[in-house]
């Protein structure tokens, strides 16, 4: 099809603001417009982080996070609509904040900003810091994510294993093992990492057994969707000490609600789904976008495609 106007929807402003995406895509040889709701029909293409039915209508969607969970894609499908994600892009960010909930986890320096904002001189007990070389992490999603976290984790000195749907070996991991073994994978790890895409597959993976598989010394983490881990049996396994802790970036429910006891349990660290914001979120997005802008003028199939 032929691209004249694509739409950068107001949605994206949830991760940057749409006027940079507009201006970094400005010299493209198509007009670049910051789109509302009512703006998408006169769309042919759009940029968003949320789906909206009006999107039906345009020949090509991009989705600014790597998750399509929220897009109907049977609905892609049947419209011939073409949906591509921005997979590809968070290595580096989500690496780095899984380094950080673990770094914070073995140096104790969560319990120290929650101290110090009671103006506490608490020093840990003796045996509660560590440091991180020759811990295990077992990171479940060898994809983007899962790479990214293997190679920040590596640099640090711990031994890191993967999970994936085959046992083909994928560089950074030390071991590789089934989904199927899932549990024997994670029951030897002192980290276990999840970051895998939400799929029918995945959807409750970790559930009460998974956590009954885990050792009691470890710690949880959870980079990927609420969905894939089962809410209630995670909180009873933080509650009962069937594991240390928990670093949770995605819930079941977001923003998480008030009255959720994840945001008050020992040892565990909540942030509000942006382990992978950047101030060159923006230019990241862009820059596939502006890829396959020149794949459709070339004619060549688009990078990402989803559907
Ligand atoms: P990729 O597609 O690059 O990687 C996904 C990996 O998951 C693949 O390597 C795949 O390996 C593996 N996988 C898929 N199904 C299963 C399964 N049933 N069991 C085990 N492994 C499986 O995606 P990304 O790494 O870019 O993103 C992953 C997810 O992380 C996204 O879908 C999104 O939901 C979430 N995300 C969260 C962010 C945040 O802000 N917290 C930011 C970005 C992404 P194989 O094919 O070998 O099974």
């Amino acid at each position: 099809f032929e691209l004249e106007r694509l739409g950068v929807h107001d949605s994206v402003s949830a991760v940057f603001p749409p006027s940079e995406l507009e201006t970094f895509l400005a010299d493209l040889p198509v007009s670049v417009e910051v789109v509302d709701d009512d703006g998408i029909d006169a769309c042919d293409a759009v940029v968003t982080r949320d789906y909206h039915e009006a999107m039906l209508e345009c020949a090509w969607v991009h989705s600014i996070q790597a998750g399509i969970d929220r897009f109907p894609l049977d609905d892609f499908e049947a419209n011939d609509v073409a949906l591509t994600n921005s997979t590809g892009i968070h290595d580096r960010t989500i690496g780095e904040t899984v380094a950080g909930y673990l770094l914070a986890f073995s140096r104790r320096l969560h319990e120290h900003v929650a101290n110090q904002q009671k103006r506490r001189w608490d020093r840990p007990e003796w045996d509660e810091a560590f440091t991180l070389p020759g811990t295990t992490a077992c990171v479940v999603g060898t994809g983007t994510l899962g790479r990214g976290v293997a190679e920040t984790l590596g640099a640090l000195g711990v031994r890191v294993t993967g999970v994936r749907r085959s046992t083909d070996p994928v560089p950074g991991f030390e071991e590789i093992y089934a989904t199927d073994d899932l549990h024997a994978a994670i029951g030897e790890a002192d980290f276990v990492v999840v970051t895998v895409p939400l799929t029918d597959d995945t959807e409750g993976l970790f559930d009460a057994a998974a956590f009954d598989a885990m050792r009691e010394d470890a710690y949880f983490v959870n980079v990927a969707r609420g969905a894939v881990v089962d809410e209630p049996a995670l909180i009873d396994a933080l509650e009962s000490d069937a594991i240390e802790g928990a670093a949770l970036d995605v819930f079941e429910t977001e923003p998480l609600p008030e009255e959720s006891p994840l945001w008050d349990l020992e040892d565990v660290i909540v942030t509000p789904h942006c382990g992978a914001f950047t101030r060159d979120y923006f230019r990241d997005v862009g820059g596939i976008v502006r890829e396959n802008v020149g794949r459709l003028e070339a004619g060549e199939p688009l990078h990402n495609r989803v559907v």
